[in-house]
């Protein structure tokens, strides 16, 4: 029979390999024949442990499952798909799973990451196979056509850069992949280097083939010690098995790929940063032009890519374009793998088509907060993402729909916030952490984010020595000396000199780390001015 426990890193941080052990102990002790695999995880997070069982009728579902519950579970016959008070029955008509439009994750939680046979039975290879028949062209043009963009936080056409690539003249090319996802919020990258791997060696063989690119990286982020060891291996199997290498799958065009661990710096998620990084060099963002995909990696041709844009592309050639577009909205297209985190009663990771809107997400997935109070506000797009207040629940979730009101959708990554939550504590948090991961190279970043920090302690009524040597802001609290007249006038005069800050932030800064930072800043300030103390926001 067989047991599936997750090996997710998500899985593993509530005690998976205990719940693993308990059961192999259990069905030795009980006699029972179970063969365990280890999957990834089917993103229900708040269910983790999720534990499945195989049975004539389908995979049955159990969970959380923690090791106080193995023996019950065998005393209660689930190696049979038994009731259990833990039990949610078959997993795929679980209705937080069965509604979503896994296109992505369609693999995801169901196979063994690791087991080459497992992929290929599910569907995997089948956009390689197809590529092979076709000229390095139609792949690129295939992908343009599918209105695929970059899902790590630009939404640049990923059929573009691959054409640039494509159309460069170049002795070597190369495809980097930028999986250091460092938003707050975001699993989904990891969940596809742990739970599908070979998804992703397939998508970036296909960028390969279509641009003339030999040598691939994947630079995966520190935090991630599990996705590394499980990609490096998947690498190795693949490698072995003829799907990378000098000759992929025989068919004479080669593509060798190398994993490299990145060092724990935020802005080394952008992209030339990140190529810094690969080169053996501090992260310091380059200035633009020339772009990567003219001059990259080693002053190369370079596709780069973040983790879900290149894992989107199997699906895309194994199906093709016209079937990727009939999901989405507009411009936006396919599908986003959305990652409900924070103050959430069900977080997860939920795949659905753009056009969806927070309150979907939010109450028909989410299940709510997981405090039980309302939710005041939801960071999208990571901590430099827009805080949403509920008036803007409903606006669809596509790129152009998000920029129309001053929001980005980003990594797809979402955070949750009650109505306990500060906002004006949570816009000091942005401007804090841009002064600590700013790279130094650009003024309106390296200055502006300490100034920020000031100004914002100045609006509150902190000491900024105090704010530097202790606790945090006392939200809405006024400056101390003055009538009220006077230090109302005080505090709407650091609120413009804030906006004054935030706009040479956005228009002056030299890469989204800076000119992202005012996004939270901004949106906690017109939608929550209470939080300052303020009764409403000027100039808004
Ligand atoms: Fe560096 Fe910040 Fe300027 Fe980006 S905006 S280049 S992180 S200083």
């Amino acid at each position: 029979i067989q047991v599936y426990v997750p090996r997710d890193s998500a899985a593993l941080a509530v005690g998976a390999d205990e719940v693993a052990d308990a059961i192999v102990a259990q069905a030795a002790a009980r006699g029972a024949s179970v063969e365990l695999v280890r999957n990834g995880s089917r993103g229900l997070l708040w269910l983790e442990t999720l534990v499945e069982v195989a049975t004539p009728a389908g995979r049955v579902a159990y969970g959380p499952v923690g090791v106080d519950d193995v023996a019950g579970l065998f005393e209660a016959g689930f190696l049979s798909g038994a009731d259990h008070a833990l039990g949610h029955g078959l997993t795929e008509q679980i209705p937080w799973l069965a509604r979503q439009q896994r296109l992505l994750c369609a693999r995801m939680g169901v196979t063994d990451p690791l087991s080459l046979a497992d992929y290929a039975r599910h569907g995997g290879w089948a956009g390689l196979q197809a590529a092979l028949q076709m000229p390095a062209d139609t792949i690129w043009q295939t992908v343009l056509d599918s209105g695929l963009r970059g899902r790590g936080g630009a939404a640049f056409p990923a059929g573009i850069k691959w054409r640039t690539v494509a159309q460069a003249q170049a002795a070597q090319k190369y495809v980097v992949c930028n999986a250091d996802e460092g938003d707050s919020g975001t699993f989904a990258d990891r969940m596809v280097l742990e739970g599908d791997p070979y998804m992703l060696i397939e998508g970036m063989t296909l960028a390969a083939l279509g641009s003339g690119a030999t040598q691939g990286y994947v630079y995966i982020r520190s935090e991630y010690p599990v996705a590394f060891e499980v990609f490096c291996e998947a690498i190795r199997r693949a490698t072995e098995a003829g799907f990378l290498g000098d000759s992929v799958l025989g068919s004479g065009r080669a593509f060798r790929l190398e994993a490299r661990l990145a060092a724990g710096s935020y802005v080394c998620g952008e992209e030339t940063a990140m190529l810094e990084s690969l080169e053996g060099r501090r992260g310091i963002v380059r200035a633009k032009p020339p772009i990567p995909a003219l001059k990259g990696l080693f002053d190369q041709p370079t596709i780069i890519n973040n983790v879900l844009t290149f894992a989107s592309a199997p699906w895309i050639l194994a199906h093709g374009a016209p079937a990727y577009k009939a999901y989405g909205r507009g411009r936006s297209t396919g599908t986003l793998p959305f990652q409900l985190a924070g103050n959430i009663a069900r977080g997860g990771l939920v795949e659905l088509a753009f056009g969806t809107t927070l309150r979907q997400l939010l109450e028909d997935f989410g299940g709510g907060t997981a405090s039980g109070r309302p939710a005041k506000a939801v960071q999208v797009g990571g901590p430099l993402g827009t805080y949403l207040p509920e008036s803007q629940w409903d606006i669809p979730l596509d790129y152009e729909a998000y920029a129309a009101v001053g929001a980005v959708v980003g990594h797809g990554g979402l955070v949750v916030h009650d109505d306990t939550a500060d906002l004006a504590k949570l816009a000091r948090y942005a401007m804090a952490f841009c002064a600590h991961e700013s790279c130094g190279k650009c003024t309106p970043c390296r200055i502006g984010s300490t100034r920020g920090v000031e100004v914002i302690d100045r609006i509150l009524g902190l000491d900024p020595q105090r704010a530097a040597s202790a606790g945090p802001p006392q939200a809405g609290g006024l400056p101390s000396g003055g009538d009220a007249a006077g230090v109302l006038g005080q505090k709407l005069q650091q609120v413009h000199l804030l906006r004054d800050l935030c706009d040479t932030m956005v228009h002056g800064s030299l890469c989204a780390m800076g000119g992202m930072t005012p996004y939270p800043v901004l949106s906690a300030l017109n939608h929550f001015p209470a939080d300052f103390g303020l009764a409403a926001s000027p100039l808004q």
